[in-house]
């Protein structure tokens, strides 16, 4: 049997050099029988023979299993980057990862970086190579819920809740802001942070109940969103990513900010995504409206600038084609929603809501022009 104090015992024996010595080759042995056992798993699935009992016999996850079939089958693609694995150049989590990023044109150029990239940073290529659709984006709203109740037993109002994108960070923002307010009293030990954000939830509360100079008095959420010039935007924090109509909205929400980046990463701007309105076009819609134009929406608070055909349709920044509309009903209008606000938003009685008839191909290149 396997003596751990005399595996230790022995051990001890050698130099500091030895030991890193020892330890470098036993890696490279680690990764060199993981692709042994890729290349295994990869025959085995040729004949059909690997299904969910085998994590079972593993003590490993299905979706573990089905990960290594994944990477399996990639491989046969890459074989620098299987030569660079198996020589041990590559954690197991660094190849999962990169078989997804390289393809047989870039299979040696791969093979040369991934082992100088961070394993989360190539988790992250990963996700950025798909931008959400907008079917995604709508669902993720669509799963939006705040679920409360009493329980009688302890007195306490209990519950849980999901937000989407933007509004999780938007709500993270505020929560965080409002904390960070939420001193202890001079020689007190700050509150465990879910107490303090419990607290900052009961500001507010209170904020809503009319008490103007609370904790949350004045807080603006700040929604950072990074913006290369290809592929996804994401929201920095969460690292979430968001569907180009969503980005293409970002421009009428003063409280998230977009950051245009190169396609490493580094900040070429900060501002808007787009051309932004001029504050007196906004100031313009606004005075003209005075609350939201959904047909039977009286909303005046928090009014965003919509175009009624969006800029990456070939809308333009005329009055004629542009109205004030609530945050709630904004989300609900194309390009990120289903309905079109149409007809002469300079009539006060001008305007319908039509269900969108077709959508042209818009590309992200229209939501992103400087
Ligand atoms: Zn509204």
């Amino acid at each position: 049997m396997f003596d751990w104090s005399a595996e230790l015992h022995e051990l001890r024996h050698h130099s500091l050099e030895w030991l890193h010595e020892a330890r470098a080759e036993a890696v490279r042995e680690e990764r060199r029988w993981h692709l042994r056992r890729l290349a295994i798993t990869r025959i085995l699935d040729e004949r059909h023979a690997i299904d969910d009992a085998t994590a079972t016999a593993d003590g490993v996850s299905v979706r573990e299993v089905r990960e290594s079939v994944e990477t399996a089958r990639m491989l046969d693609e890459l074989p620098q980057v299987a030569a660079a694995a198996a020589e041990g150049h590559l954690s197991a989590t660094q190849l999962a990862s990169v078989v997804h990023l390289a393809d047989a044109a870039t299979d040696a150029e791969w093979a040369a970086r991934a082992p100088q990239c961070a394993p989360a940073d190539l988790a992250r290529m990963v996700r950025a190579r798909r931008t959400p659709t907008v079917e995604e984006s709508r669902r993720r709203w669509e799963s939006r819920e705040l679920r409360f109740w009493w329980d009688a037993r302890t007195g306490m109002c209990t519950g849980r809740f999901a937000l989407p994108d933007l509004a999780g960070a938007a709500f993270e923002s505020a929560i965080d802001q409002i904390c960070g307010r939420l001193r202890p009293e001079p020689g007190r030990p700050w509150a465990p942070r879910p107490q303090r954000a419990a607290d900052a939830l009961i500001a507010l509360v209170e904020r809503a109940q009319g008490h103007a100079d609370g904790p949350a008095a004045g807080i603006v959420p700040k929604v950072v969103v990074q913006v290369p010039p290809t592929g996804p935007a994401e929201v920095v924090g969460p690292g979430v990513l968001l569907a180009d109509e969503t980005v293409e909205q970002l421009r009428a929400n003063a409280s998230i900010e977009a950051v245009l980046c190169d396609e490493h990463g580094a900040v070429i701007t900060v501002g808007r995504a787009h051309t932004a309105l001029p504050a007196k076009t906004t100031r313009v819609v606004r005075a003209r409206d005075g609350h939201c134009r959904w047909p039977g929406c009286g909303e005046g608070h928090g009014l965003q600038v919509h175009h009624m055909v969006p800029r990456s349709w070939g809308g333009t920044d005329a009055f004629d084609n542009l109205v004030s509309v609530c945050a709630r009903h904004h989300r609900l209008l194309v390009p990120h929603g289903e309905l079109v606000l149409t007809g002469n938003p300079n009539r006060p009685d001008g305007l319908s809501l039509e269900r969108a008839a077709h959508r042209p191909d818009h590309r992200s290149s229209a939501a992103r022009a400087p």
